[in-house]
């Protein structure tokens, strides 16, 4: 559906009961398309979109990626050979993850296996290649960036990190619309029903403050975002101050749990997880990307220590 003037939702479905947003900018010298969901996700509901609107896939002029992760840049291959002109864009610092299925599932996915003892075992992984159609981006922005869609009409590029580091959101200043893709998170990420998936997977904790703040200063009408529901109006500060009340309420639970007792990581996540949000307990685990976050930030800062226990993961106290 068009929820502003050339600006186009697309949502696609993947999994058992996910689904993300992309967005389709149609303009009359140019045209992006903002991200490309799973592997399936061109062929199952982008490209039969764009016929029905009479878009033809040939004219598009980029493919925006807003961040590496598996739901935003599996369909990239499978997007660019229906769109063979387009130019496939990414963050600087996202380029990586986003160029390599191997380079992403080691990193992203894999991060808390050592230190831990938290993954996605063999199964999970290979469901995650599953999803990933990867290619090499051709051109990577740093934030800042204009692009000219039409006569007057021009988005801007907004670096906009936490949840990765190299977030991308897109704003359109004529609607007062932002592309936002993950930047805020609210307090879950929902299926397809608005039902709790999982916890917010904030990740870097300083830096996603940051950008609640500098999304809280700006002229946004229409938070069009990649999971949640579209904001309007005086909605957009409330879900944007939620996000990061959030991050800051998780925060002070893992402090008051290390004044009861050290703690690794599963124990935080099982310890405090049920009364945080009500996803099924499977889920639970996606909070090491949250959780692992504020306790960086807490240890950073010098409020919690870290030592390693008899399985060498890492186990949080009080400074
Ligand atoms: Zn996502």
């Amino acid at each position: 559906m068009e929820v502003a003037p050339g600006i186009h939702q697309i949502t696609c479905r993947f999994g058992a009961q996910r689904m993300v947003f992309v967005y389709l900018l149609v303009g009359e010298s140019a045209s992006m398309l903002i991200d490309t969901g799973c592997a399936h996700n061109p062929a199952q509901e982008i490209l039969p979109y764009m016929a029905q609107i009479g878009f033809d896939p040939a004219r598009l002029t980029y493919i925006l990626i807003t961040h590496s992760d598996v739901d935003h840049q599996g369909g990239n291959a499978p997007m660019k050979r229906a769109a063979p002109n387009a130019r496939l864009l990414c963050h600087n610092l996202d380029r990586p993850w986003i160029d390599s299925a191997d380079a992403l599932v080691r990193g992203r996915y894999s991060q808390f296996e050592r230190d831990h003892g938290i993954g996605y075992g063999d199964a999970g992984k290979a469901g995650i290649y599953a999803d990933l159609d990867c290619l090499p981006v051709d051109l990577t922005l740093e934030g800042g960036e204009y692009f000219r869609l039409g006569a007057g009409w021009y988005v801007q590029a907004v670096h906009t990190p936490g949840h990765t580091w190299g977030h991308l959101a897109v704003n359109d200043p004529r609607s007062r619309t932002l592309i936002s893709g993950e930047a805020s998170m609210g307090t879950f990420i929902p299926n397809i029903d608005w039902t709790p998936a999982m916890p917010p997977t904030y990740c870097y904790v300083d830096t996603y403050i940051s950008t609640q703040e500098r999304l809280m200063s700006m002229d946004i009408d229409l938070l069009a975002s990649a999971h949640w529901t579209l904001q309007r109006g005086a909605a957009v500060g409330e879900f944007i101050r939620e996000s990061k009340n959030y991050v800051l309420h998780v925060e002070s639970r893992l402090l008051a749990l290390a004044r009861q007792h050290p703690f690794t990581l599963r124990q935080a996540i099982d310890e405090l997880s049920p009364s945080l949000g009500t996803w099924a307990a499977a889920a639970s685990s996606e909070f090491a990307y949250g959780m692992s976050g504020n306790l960086d930030s807490l240890t950073k800062r010098g409020l919690l220590t870290t030592a390693r226990n008899a399985d060498h993961h890492i186990v949080w106290s009080l400074a």
